[in-house]
């Protein structure tokens, strides 16, 4: 069969190296003149099931309140502009922040990861595919008391959904990352570690399965842009790009926080909406000094990846539109709480800053499926976790095209939960 990828982030070009597997004619088109450029290219690194919290809990409407006039917040969400699909997108948001809602997404989001957790770690097994990755689990720190236990009970709700984690002192943080040495004389009030997690460098996994794809035949087309999507009788029928029509037998649309324009005009409405996040990547002077596993930093709502000789630093999140420049306010907070967590591991002058959309959902939970369009398939809305869940979405995708049941149940998955104007029961 003849399929065209639309999008080569981590997503559309780990989709495009399964449906090679199978023996498909595959072709992937991106604007970029290469795989991973956009959004999956200098993420915060984490294969983190541990994050399959969602967004919307009840506690976020007020906090993003607050924190709506400060420009350097976590979150910066301004409904004031004039943007009617944010507005959209925020009432679907608003009617999530239930905590059964909450448990609901939890576990749609986690189904997936776990399932591309092993994905990946088959695949690497499979293919020995490297990508500075470091498998020594993600070990959450917790600055007060207060955050560590409410950091406990999201531990106990996942632990329950079927992902274990450890309750570590600071102690015990220390032992298993000595980096955390200057932190834990300060503010460090205890730690969790969800040891099956990982981290490695999304782009450069990106890079390195899209070769392993081409080698099996997978033609890429760079520097395309994808203009219109042609459907007729129930069948997408061909994608008008600059560069020409492009017609296959199946599509996968996989453009990250551009997919929703392109389906829309086909009776599709995909509540996806860019969450810009932040992120630098810091030349270690002092390795010794850096971590030599993945941190979140739950009171600074920041990630730590260490990718060879380098740090990457990531987090914040701006509701603010498809623009990608470099705000240096956001950048700060990244730098200071580096040199705050990690002081001597580099001198911090060498500091690479960078800018992505997360293409989020309402509900955090991505969309993959089958759609009305009988060869068109969904493999978008990722958000946080694209390069968590890259593997196994692929993998479910690669199925249904070739007709075999997926490993894991698609419930709640699909875009049909939005179409009754929010939630799916
Ligand atoms: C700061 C930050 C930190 C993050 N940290 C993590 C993390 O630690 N762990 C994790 O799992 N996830 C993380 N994420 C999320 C993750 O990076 C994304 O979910 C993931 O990269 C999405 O992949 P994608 O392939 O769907 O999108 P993209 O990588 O954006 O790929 C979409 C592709 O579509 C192409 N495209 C778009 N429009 C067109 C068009 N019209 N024509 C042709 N091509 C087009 C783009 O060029 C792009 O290559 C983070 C994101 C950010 C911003």
């Amino acid at each position: 069969m003849k399929v065209l990828v639309l999008g080569a982030g981590v997503v559309g070009a780990t989709t495009a190296h399964f449906l090679a597997e199978d023996g498909h004619q595959v072709k992937v088109i991106d604007r970029q003149q290469a795989a991973g450029m956009e959004t999956s290219f200098a993420n915060g690194a984490q294969i983190s099931a541990c994050h399959a919290k969602p967004w919307a809990t009840p506690h976020v409407p007020l906090q993003a309140f607050k924190w709506m006039f400060k420009p350097d917040a976590p979150l910066l969400f301004r409904p004031w502009r004039w943007d009617p699909p944010l507005w959209s997108w925020g009432l679907k948001f608003l009617r999530n922040c239930t905590d059964q809602r909450v448990t609901t997404n939890m576990e749609r989001t986690l189904r997936v990861a776990l399932y591309s957790r092993a994905v990946l770690k088959a695949l690497r097994q499979r293919t020995n595919i490297q990508y500075d990755q470091i498998t020594r689990g993600i070990l959450h720190i917790y600055r007060s008391a207060a955050e560590f236990e409410e950091g406990r009970a999201t531990g106990a709700m996942l632990k329950a959904l079927g992902l274990p984690q450890d309750v570590l002192t600071p102690q015990e943080c220390v032992r298993l990352e000595p980096a955390l040495a200057h932190a834990a004389k300060t503010d460090l009030a205890g730690g969790l570690l969800s040891p099956e997690d990982e981290s490695g460098d999304a782009q450069k996994f990106t890079t390195e399965i899209a070769k392993r794809a081409a080698a099996r035949g997978v033609e890429f087309a760079g520097g395309v842009t994808v203009k219109h999507v042609n459907a007729s009788k129930g069948m997408i029928t061909s994608v008008v790009t600059d560069q020409g029509e492009e017609t296959a037998d199946a599509f996968v649309l996989a453009l990250g926080s551009y997919s929703a324009r392109f389906v829309k005009a086909l009776g599709l409405d995909l509540p996806i909406y860019p969450a810009k996040g932040y992120s630098i990547s810091v030349e270690l002077e002092n390795p010794d000094a850096a971590p030599t596993m993945s941190i979140t930093d739950e009171s600074a709502y920041m990630v730590f990846s260490r990718l060879g000789n380098r740090l990457r630093v990531a987090g914040t999140a701006e509701l603010a539109g498809w623009d990608t420049g470099l705000d240096p306010r956001r950048v700060a907070p990244l730098v200071r709480n580096a040199k705050s967590l990690f002081p001597t591991a580099s001198s911090y002058t060498d500091v690479h800053p960078w800018a992505g959309l997360r293409p989020t959902t309402p509900d955090s939970v991505p969309i993959i499926g089958a759609t009305p369009y009988a060869n068109l398939f969904l493999n978008t809305g990722h958000g946080t976790l694209g390069w968590t869940m890259a593997c196994g979405s692929a993998r479910i995708t690669a199925d249904l095209i070739a007709g075999r049941a997926p490993e894991i149940s698609l419930e709640g998955l699909g875009y049909q939960r939005f179409s009754g104007g929010g939630t799916e029961p």
